[in-house]
């Protein structure tokens, strides 16, 4: 029986966190909360050739942003620090030399020219285990004498390392299909393939969530928890988030990141969402969740082998459906940056135009397109007068509207209903459908095709006075 939940989130800094790094983490966290367990951050920085500037405090901004936060980090602390891996360079050799003692690992002094004459006819180079002959006093005459040396895992050339992920079932792989990978790079930083299995043992991690990538290499790291004698993780392999049916969504393609979405306008929660579905799927049908209600209802089981195909079109509408169900606040407040690029801001109650943006938006960057009109309006196409549906166009306008200004002017109080019921009764007046009217009108005070809000909410938020400078302006237009 293992005691408390612990995963982790071991990202190389190398750049923005992409989606699929977002999402793993956010699986790793959901698991950790779901079971009342622990979630940690810990940073793989050995690959030193890959390491990008700022990247690490990416990793933080990102996690802390999207609510992905964790226990123990680089930054918060914790019990099994230094949570950085260079940081942790000491605590590798001495494992490296232990897993020597156990027969698990060997060092190997071959120079790049003789690895190099190893490669077959396809240009593949697998290392022939030259160096596991020698003599415990050669390594160490070498050794004192300074020579460089890597330390190899000792893979077995026979038989099979067969474990269960919980995602993919058994999996088997023939260790002769495995090579003796190096373990300790001559530098004496850790691989990757050596640094996580002492890391996320000493760490006490007890379910690994990574990406199928590294579905086959998995026997070899069982190997090196048998050899120290550890208990192996449980591991849960993430299917891979496609662009499209060839392609996988990747960092190295220059595919978008948590930060890209959220520059573009797309509502923080509504990305986390999205990307909690890109591989699992809820036992209802319900889709929008919260943080909260995701930890509620995640489940291993519900995370398919097959891979997920990233459809920004449907993050998008579940963007808009975060913002339907905003308070007129919230979006002021939220989409602050998107009013301010405006040209409406500090002009006009923000409260008011959410309200009217509200069911009309996806993402926040639509704002300062669907409202500028407020601030800007000059000449216009009077082709946008023609309308099937609504059976109108820009003769029917020329008729409607200066009766239309008529019946605005004589209003005592400017409002919503108003302003409504003084155009039914022009409507009734006229004999007319409601859509030539309302259409043309809201053309006239605007100059635009589509606007949040209909006529009443705009009149309204521009007040008497200019809207009926419009009226005359767009009247004039009509009649040139
Ligand atoms: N640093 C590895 C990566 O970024 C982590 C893989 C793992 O979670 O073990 O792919």
């Amino acid at each position: 029986m293992q005691g408390k939940i612990r995963t982790r989130f071991a990202p190389s800094p190398t750049g923005y966190l992409h989606i699929g790094g977002l999402r793993t983490a956010l699986y790793g966290f959901l698991f950790a909360k779901k079971g009342g367990g622990d979630f940690v951050l810990r940073i793989e920085d050995t690959d030193t050739a890959r390491y990008v500037d700022g990247s690490v405090q990416i990793i933080y901004d990102t996690m802390r942003d999207s609510g992905i936060m964790y226990d123990e980090g680089p930054d918060v602390g914790g019990d099994y620090g230094p949570y950085v891996q260079s940081e942790r360079k000491s605590l590798y050799l001495e494992y490296a030399k232990k897993l020597v003692e156990l027969g698990g690992a060997y060092y190997c002094f071959c120079d790049q020219e003789r690895i190099e004459s190893l490669k077959d006819e396809t240009g593949n180079i697998r290392y022939d285990k030259h160096c596991l002959k020698l003599s415990k006093e050669e390594i160490a005459r070498r050794i004192a004498s300074g020579e460089k040396y890597v330390i190899r895992q000792n893979v077995p050339t026979e038989g099979t390392g067969s474990y269960h992920d919980l995602v993919y079932g058994d999996i088997s792989v023939d260790y002769k299909d495995i090579e003796d990978g190096i373990l300790l790079k001559s530098d004496g930083m850790p691989t990757y393939n050596f640094a996580n299995v002492i890391d996320d043992h000493l760490m006490g991690i007890t379910h690994v969530i990574r990406g199928t990538e590294y579905l086959s290499s998995t026997p070899k790291y069982n190997l090196m928890y048998d050899a120290f004698g550890w208990e192996r993780p449980t591991y849960i392999h993430l299917p891979p988030i496609m662009k499209d049916a060839q392609h996988k969504l990747s960092k190295r393609n220059g595919d978008a990141s948590y930060e890209d979405f959220v520059n573009k306008g797309y509502v923080k929660e509504a990305i986390v969402n999205y990307i909690a579905l890109l591989g699992w799927s809820p036992k209802g049908n319900q889709e929008k969740m919260s943080l909260n209600e995701l930890i509620e209802n995640f489940s291993l089981e519900g995370i398919g082998k097959s891979s997920a195909i990233f459809d920004e079109a449907k993050m998008k509408w579940l963007s808009g459906e975060y913002i339907k169900a905003m308070t007129d606040e919230e979006l002021v407040e939220k989409a602050d940056k998107f009013f301010k690029e405006s040209k409406v801001y500090g002009k006009y109650d923000l409260k008011k135009i959410a309200a009217l943006l509200k069911t009309r938006i996806e993402i926040y960057s639509e704002i300062p397109e669907k409202i500028n009109f407020l601030e800007e309006f000059g000449e216009y196409d009077i082709a946008l007068y023609t309308h099937k549906k609504m059976k109108t166009d820009a003769e029917i306008a020329k008729v409607v509207l200066p009766k239309a200004r008529e019946v605005i002017a004589n209003l005592k109080e400017f409002n919503y209903d108003s302003i409504h019921d003084a155009l039914m009764a022009l409507v009734a007046e006229m004999g007319v459908k409601n859509g030539q009217v309302f259409w043309c009108v809201r053309v006239a005070i605007s100059g635009k095709e589509s606007t949040a809000g209909g006529v009443m909410e705009i009149a309204e938020l521009l007040g008497k006075e200019e809207t009926l400078k419009r009226l005359d302006y767009s009247i004039q237009l009509l009649n040139k």
